[in-house]
């Protein structure tokens, strides 16, 4: 049984956001204004709307300023695309994210194409992706980039490692998967890259040296899912009804926290690992952004 140690996305955050702030100011005195970053919010969605109130709430911490765009659910797409061509001429402006999902009339893949890629710190751009494959300078995608800083904050060691990400979305766990492979560091890992038609998933999660969990099922990776000594990178969220808390939930990730972390060198809990390292490169590729 190993002794754990938190990747602890809280201090890791803080430390960078106080680089962040520092940056903004410097830019502020250069070019008479700091870092702007807009978000778009399409419809009702309780838990979007705490995603995006989150994200300007950190902008305002580290001194950028922010604009949140509220747009009703009946919102059309060419409304939509309309607005983020406005929003991609803006000078006033360094980035912007639209807030996922839309709602079902919407197609995210064409408005995600029609976000210019200069402006688009979420990351999520096809030219971005392609700039990431190739190792050219562009923006990360925010979750994927913030578990890279976690790693490289608490100078875990990931080269000749075997890396096994589960979940191969395009904003989490295909883009995880380029990065531990690349040729820096963090990275030069071996990745496996596992998905829901993966067969015997827990012999291939019992070889990994750094299990990367991002299939979006609550407490999912189990005790006897993980090699002694692993290094767990929770990325999932979920709200679990409990009656015992006041709001009447509880927040877990997709690794069953309890048993799990005995079992590991570090790992990233939930709430408090990935989650505030998402903001965090989310600030960082807005900050770049206006450096550019
Ligand atoms: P997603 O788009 O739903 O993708 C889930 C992936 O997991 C898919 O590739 C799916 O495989 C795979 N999968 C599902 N069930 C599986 C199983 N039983 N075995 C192996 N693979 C399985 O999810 P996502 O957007 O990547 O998000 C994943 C989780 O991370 C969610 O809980 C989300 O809320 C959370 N998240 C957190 C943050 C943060 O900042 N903390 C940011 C983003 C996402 P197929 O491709 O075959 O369907």
């Amino acid at each position: 049984m190993a002794t754990y140690q938190l990747l602890d996305g809280k201090r890791c955050g803080d430390a960078l956001r106080a680089e962040i702030a520092k940056g903004a100011l410097e830019v502020r005195s250069g070019r008479g204004r700091g870092p702007h970053l807009a978000a778009v919010l399409v419809g009702n969605d309780g838990a979007s709307r705490t995603y995006v109130e989150a994200k300007v709430k950190a902008c305002e911490e580290v001194g950028f300023r922010s604009s949140l765009i509220t747009l009703p659910e009946t919102t059309t797409e060419d409304d939509l695309l309309h607005r983020v061509k406005q929003l991609n001429k803006d000078k006033e402006l360094d980035g912007f994210i639209v807030q996922l999902p839309l709602p079902e009339h919407i197609d995210a893949d064409k408005v995600t194409l029609a976000i210019t890629p200069d402006k688009d710190v979420d990351g999520f751009h096809p030219e971005n992706i392609g700039r990431m494959v190739l190792g050219l300078p562009g923006f990360l995608p925010a979750t994927p980039s913030g578990i890279v800083e976690l790693l490289r904050h608490y100078h875990v060691e990931t080269a000749g490692k075997h890396c096994v990400v589960i979940g191969r979305s395009h904003i989490v766990g295909t883009p995880m998967s380029i990065l531990m492979s690349r040729n820096a560091y963090p990275g030069n890992c071996t990745v496996t890259l596992a998905h829901s038609r993966t067969k015997d998933l827990p012999t291939l999660t019992r070889q990994a040296d750094i299990l990367i969990a991002a299939l979006g099922k609550p407490e999912f990776v189990t005790a006897d899912m993980v090699k002694d000594g692993a290094v767990v990178v929770d990325v999932g969220i979920h709200r679990i009804a409990d009656a015992a808390r006041k709001s009447g939930f509880r927040l877990v990730g997709d690794v069953k926290f309890d048993e799990v972390a005995p079992k590991c060198s570090w790992i990233a809990p939930v709430p408090g690992g990935v989650g505030p390292m998402t903001i965090t490169s989310l600030l960082l590729n807005t900050l770049k952004a206006c450096q550019r």
